[in-house]
This record gives structure tokens, C-alpha cells and sequence, in this order.
């Protein structure tokens, strides 16, 4: 198990494009290893390949098992080139990232998305997703083009660092506050 380095706001590179990644090989499988290491480590419920200075299109997302609701299966994915091809509804919801650690703020995104992806195997994959794994989806697709949850922010003053009585197990990626 290797951890690696999470840069955080202010590295231009999370304010970089990613990416397209041709071929999955052995480098690319090591990395999307890596990554998910750092993230259960950090911990955090997503990870995006810029916020650990690679700009390639690659993200892993962990929800545990009754992560938003009880009956929750656990979702464990590793995303090569995802895109949003389709998205519906709209739902607010407080996010944090690995990358903006001790923050947390009020993010619109899609209630409904559908990603189109290639897994590790080189297979196209797609993934139908709402509730959080959908916005933890669409926080870390958003990486991948430069972008932080707080740009998506519409109300401002949402934009609050996590109280430090908070029982928050760190800076949860993408994660409400409300599950604390
Ligand atoms: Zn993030």
C-alpha cells in the first residue's frame, strides 16, 4: 500500500484540465490503487487523480455500506475518462474536499446521473447513480476539468469551516455535514 500526497487548493494543478487516458496498462492500475489507499487513509468517499498531482482522467469513489440509508449497499468504483451523459433534477447539499480540507458549503447538483466510463479492464462502463453517490460523482468529474465545489457554490455564506466539535472524521470528500 503506497499513500500518496493530496495537494490542496492553491496547487494550480487542481485548476488544470485532465487528461483523456488512452489505454489502461499496469501504471495506470497502480495509480487507481494508490488513490483508493489514500482516499480510505485520508478518509474520504472520493478521490480524484489532479488532487494527487496527476492530470489524468481517473477517479475512485467509496461510499460505505449504509452510507446515506440503512438498506445502502456499499458502492466501490474506479472511473476511467468518466462523463456525465445524462443528468435530471436538482438537489442542494453541503460538500467537502480532500482538497479544501476543513470547509464545507452549500453545492446545487443533478438528483440523477448517468456516468459513461471505462473500468480498469478496459471496458466501457455506466453507472445510473442518485442521492450521494450521484453528487460524490459529479464532485469528482468536476476535478477533472479544474473545478472545486466551492466555484459551484451559489449562496456564499454557506461557505463555512467545519466546526472543530463536529464529530467529522476528518475532511470527508464530498461528504454532508448533516451524516457527521
Ligand atoms: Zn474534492
Amino acid at each position: 500500500m503506497s499513500l500518496l500526497n493530496i495537494i490542496v487548493e492553491g496547487d494550480p494543478r487542481l485548476r488544470q484540465k485532465a487528461h483523456r487516458i488512452r489505454t489502461v496498462d499496469d501504471s495506470i492500475r497502480r495509480l487507481a490503487a494508490d488513490m483508493h489507499d489514500t482516499m480510505l487513509d485520508a478518509p474520504g468517499i472520493g478521490l480524484a487523480a489532479p488532487q494527487v498531482g496527476m492530470l489524468l482522467r481517473l477517479i475512485v469513489v467509496h461510499l460505505p455500506a449504509g452510507y446515506e440509508k440503512p438498506e445502502d449497499p456499499q458502492h466501490t468504483y474506479t472511473l476511467v475518462n468518466p462523463e456525465v451523459v445524462k443528468s435530471q433534477g436538482r438537489v442542494l447539499g453541503y460538500e467537502g474536499c480532500l482538497s479544501i480540507p476543513g470547509w464545507t458549503g452549500e453545492v446545487p447538483r443533478s438528483r440523477r446521473v448517468t456516468v459513461k466510463a471505462v473500468g480498469l479492464d478496459n471496458r466501457p462502463l455506466r453507472i445510473k447513480a442518485e442521492g450521494w453517490l450521484a453528487r460524490a460523482l459529479q464532485h469528482e468529474i468536476d476535478h477533472l476539468d479544474g473545478v472545486l465545489f466551492i466555484d459551484r457554490v451559489e449562496d456564499k455564506s454557506t461557505i463555512q469551516p467545519i466546526p472543530e466539535d463536529e464529530e467529522i472524521e476528518g475532511p470527508v470528500e464530498a461528504a454532508a455535514l448533516a451524516e457527521g
